[in-house]
């Protein structure tokens, strides 16, 4: 996915398609359900999934509504892996049991991601430890992907102190974990208040695990404090919503622009849509959208945006020891110049970036 990443900026790194808009809870922040649409026809998504394909994707993921309620889920999974993209879902996990965590396994899938809002349901979210401890451990005990387990804070979410309890079990249980911030409707945020501000700061002092966008992103510091990001949105070309109607949208919260059926989604509207101003972008959550967005300015300014992804780090934890993944790109960027000159070279090469 990097690599396709560095060398091509006019495919989508990240789709996000929709194979059912019904969910089994109703989470009352959420915008992004119903209680009665049927699952997607299969032979559609498969058509989907196959067009994404086309267009170069690198990731799909599968979200809802819940997407475990569709009945092929397994078989679509299946044809993401068969176009060479990555596969994953973001559920609410109440359906995952060992059966069906060996099933995601034999269908390939490479990730999945759990929001959890609080240690007990209360009125706004059921999305709970309490309720969700024993399939966590169940995904810990079964599960070949990747899980990342994310905690949220922000303003509909009433116990702020929940959420380092529910970052705290994800790393006892080996899995990554990110903190969610709550937008309103249209993807923005308020500030987060003091105490919320200190859970933010000692979750990430619970550690990250290896090379976390999520963890180094300079977006979400900006945004907890209410200060506008300056950056440019690529939704519609690096990455895309695609409704349970099979219509493309900048993401979730920005549906009806540009609503472009899928089918008939072209390079030159990838391209045309991308590179559009998007008013709502200062103030934007939408996490994957900025990691997308972080990747292309690492394809075009590989060694200002390494060296400041390391110096950020490096401030809030001075021990701090780069992963080895991050070492290896410090080393054929940030060393030495003319001792690392070759190494940095082939990668210029390799991945296409530009040479500044
Ligand atoms: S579980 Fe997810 S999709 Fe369902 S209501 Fe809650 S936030 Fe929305
Ligand atoms: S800035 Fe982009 S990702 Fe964020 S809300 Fe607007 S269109 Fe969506």
């Amino acid at each position: 996915m990097f690599a396709h990443a560095m060398a091509s900026p006019h495919h989508p790194i990240v789709a996000q398609i929709i194979p059912i808009r019904r969910c089994n809870l109703a989470c009352t922040y959420c915008n992004e359900f119903d209680k009665h649409s049927p699952p997607v026809p299969t032979d559609e998504m498969l058509r989907r999934i196959d067009k994404l394909g086309a267009l170069g994707t690198s990731i799909i993921t599968f979200s809802g509504g819940e997407p475990t309620l569709h009945p092929d889920l397994d078989l679509l999974i299946r044809r993401v892996r068969e176009r060479n993209a990555i596969a994953t879902i973001i559920t609410n996990g109440y359906y995952l049991v060992p059966d069906r965590i060996k099933r995601l396994n034999a269908a390939g899938l490479d990730y999945l991601q759990i929001s959890i809002d609080n240690v007990l349901p209360d009125d706004v979210s059921k999305k709970s430890l309490k309720v969700l401890d024993r399939k966590l451990e169940w995904l810990a005990q079964y599960a070949d992907f990747d899980v990342t387990i994310n905690s949220v804070l922000g303003s509909g979410i009433n116990q702020s102190e929940d959420a380092f309890k529910v970052a705290e079990r994800a790393r006892q249980l080996g899995f990554n974990s990110t903190v969610g911030i709550l937008h309103d409707g249209g993807g923005q945020l308020k500030p987060l208040n003091p105490v919320q501000m200190n859970v933010y700061e000692r979750i990430f002092g619970l550690g990250t695990g290896l090379f976390s966008f999520a963890h180094l992103d300079a977006f979400q510091r900006n945004t907890i404090r209410g200060l506008p990001n300056p950056w440019h949105c690529p939704a519609g070309e690096r990455f895309l919503y695609v409704c349970e109607e099979g219509l493309v949208h900048y993401c979730s919260q920005q549906r009806g622009y540009p609503a472009i059926p899928l089918e008939r989604y072209t390079r030159e509207d990838l391209i045309r849509e991308g590179a559009k101003p998007k008013g709502c972008a200062p103030f934007c959550t939408i996490s994957c959208v900025h990691q997308t967005a972080m990747l292309d300015d690492f394809r075009t300014r590989p060694r200002e945006t390494l060296a400041g992804i390391i110096t950020r780090r490096k401030e809030r934890d001075p021990g701090w020891q780069p992963p080895a993944s991050v070492r290896a790109l410090e080393y054929m960027f940030l060393r030495d110049a003319r001792k690392r000159g070759f190494f940095r070279a082939v990668a210029l090469k390799l991945f296409r970036l530009n040479n500044n």
